[in-house]
């Protein structure tokens, strides 16, 4: 199935000369979906892995079934503010403004194998984000995951200690 097809690009949004990918019209096609996560069940099921981190929001949307489908525990990073227990946090720069993402600090134990998943690499920002944090409550990072990498915008040169898949890469 050709997966790039079902996901449809808006002009302009969330700002002017921005070209925003929508994967809402890929998870409306439930053959496209479950062809996404059964990728990413292929590719990590014989891979050890513990965790499943899932970035906010639409990490979660891949993140959480594939966790679920490898049988491995799921952690969200998030958005400033949403998480009750204590935290830890990281400031990062967005294609489009800045943000700040925190994860809790007994999210997962010194040691286990991390696996860091969203929707999409643009400058990287977000995932290095998450990685870093990640680090820093001691998970060992075995693979950042995207459905979608931009790859003009150049994510990966900020990601070169990391190996990294993406189902598809825009060029
Ligand atoms: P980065 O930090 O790599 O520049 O941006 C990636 C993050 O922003 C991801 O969490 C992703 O969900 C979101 N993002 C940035 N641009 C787009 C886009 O065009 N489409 C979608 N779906 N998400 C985007």
């Amino acid at each position: 199935m050709n997966l790039e097809e079902k996901i449809r690009t808006i002009k302009d949004f969330p700002k002017e000369g921005i070209e925003f990918k929508d994967i809402t019209t890929l998870l409306k096609d439930p053959e496209a979906y479950q062809a996404t996560i059964q990728k990413f069940v292929e590719r990590y099921q014989d891979q050890e892995i513990d965790v499943v981190v899932g970035i906010e929001a639409r990490g979660f949307l891949v993140g959480a079934p594939l966790a679920l489908e490898l049988g491995k525990s799921f952690v969200p990073a998030r958005k400033e503010g949403k998480l009750p227990a204590e935290v830890v946090r990281a400031e990062y720069d967005l294609e489009y403004g800045s943000n700040i993402l925190e994860i809790h600090k007994d999210a997962l134990e010194e040691g286990q194998k991390v696996l860091i998943i969203d929707d999409l690499l643009a400058t990287g920002g977000t995932v290095k984000a998450t990685a870093d944090l990640i680090q820093e409550i001691g998970g060992e990072i075995v693979e950042l995951a995207f459905l979608l990498e931009l790859g003009f915008l150049g994510g990966r040169d900020q990601l070169v200690d990391y190996d990294i898949y993406s189902i598809i890469i825009e060029d």
